[in-house]
């Protein structure tokens, strides 16, 4: 247990690679990963986000020698709302025999058949040799775990600075993760109607013509552009009694500032239709 998907982050990595290996990550890793692999002081590559072979370019070129190699994605990206194409990335990772770690913050508890995540979504579960993930986001708690080999965890609580040198979870807050766990165990109709949700909004907004393109998840991006257009809208829809967050740069690459829709289990399908319905009037209302 870290103190946060952050501190796991900035914690693992580093306790994983140093000087002279090698981490690779997604060009879209979360910032926390970035972060990470500063502080490893490991020579730091990026491959084309969710590109299998571009990894397998990077691997090729520098991987080998003996090197430590580690490969870093997200499970869900956070801005985008799509997922890795795991099972080719782990072959990749597994055939060049680089460390594969999963930042599930998205994933944990919203996706796969028992809410493990996207690797458990994708059948690739026992390829990922770290999985990290946030007790704060579907969990509704604060801290973060890391899952992995006995010999992995061993390491971590006596490397990992940010485990080490920071207090541990409060008792409050490891009885909510726990109790959300149950939850997620023994109520699968929440990610199951969360997902339907998600799918119906992206479904409703595409037949208005409006793109959610990435997504495939419950992180559901209508890409607006400008930032004052894009909170502008944001401010109607609130007026309207929907809140939609707008993001913008340094979040996003600057020109696609965005209404990042989360919906809800707990929403209900007229909900949905009603927040699409105002979307198409609120882009109609600010040109
Ligand atoms: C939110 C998020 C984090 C940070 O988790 P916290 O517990 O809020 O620090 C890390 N990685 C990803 C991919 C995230 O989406």
């Amino acid at each position: 247990m870290f103190g946060t998907g952050y501190m796991a982050n900035v914690g693992v990595i580093p306790a994983l690679a140093g000087r002279g290996d090698l981490v690779v990550s997604d060009a879209l890793a979360h910032a926390s990963i970035i972060d990470g692999c500063r502080l490893s002081r490991a020579s730091v590559r990026v491959f084309p986000h969710n590109d299998a072979a571009g990894l397998e370019r990077v691997l090729r070129a520098e991987a080998g020698g003996g090197r430590r190699v580690l490969v870093a994605l997200d499970g869900v990206y956070s801005m985008d709302g799509d997922t890795p194409p795991l099972r080719a990335l782990c072959d990749v990772a597994r055939r060049y025999g680089a460390m594969l770690l999963l930042d599930d913050a998205h994933g944990t508890g919203t996706l796969g058949p028992c809410g493990r995540g996207t690797a458990e979504l994708c059948g690739v579960s026992a390829d990922i040799d770290l999985q990290v993930g946030t007790l704060g986001k579907a969990l509704g708690s604060f801290g973060a775990y890391v899952a992995g080999s006995r010999a992995l965890r061993e390491l971590l609580v006596n490397v990992a600075r940010s485990f080490i040198f920071s207090c541990a979870l409060s008792p409050p807050q490891v009885a909510a993760a726990r109790a959300a766990l149950e939850v997620i165990r023994a109520e699968p109709w929440r990610r199951e109607r969360l997902q339907a949700n998600a799918a119906r909004l992206r479904e409703r907004l595409a037949q208005r013509g409006i793109s959610t393109e990435p997504s495939t998840t419950h992180i559901v991006p209508v890409v607006i552009g400008g930032n004052d257009r894009t909170m502008a809208i944001c401010e109607g829809l609130l007026a309207r009694g929907f809140y939609a967050q707008g993001i913008r740069h340094p979040s996003v690459p600057e020109g696609t500032a965005r209404l990042r829709l989360t919906p809800m289990a707990t929403h209900h399908e007229a909900e949905i239709d009603a927040l699409v319905d105002a979307i198409v009037a609120e882009l109609a209302a600010n040109p």
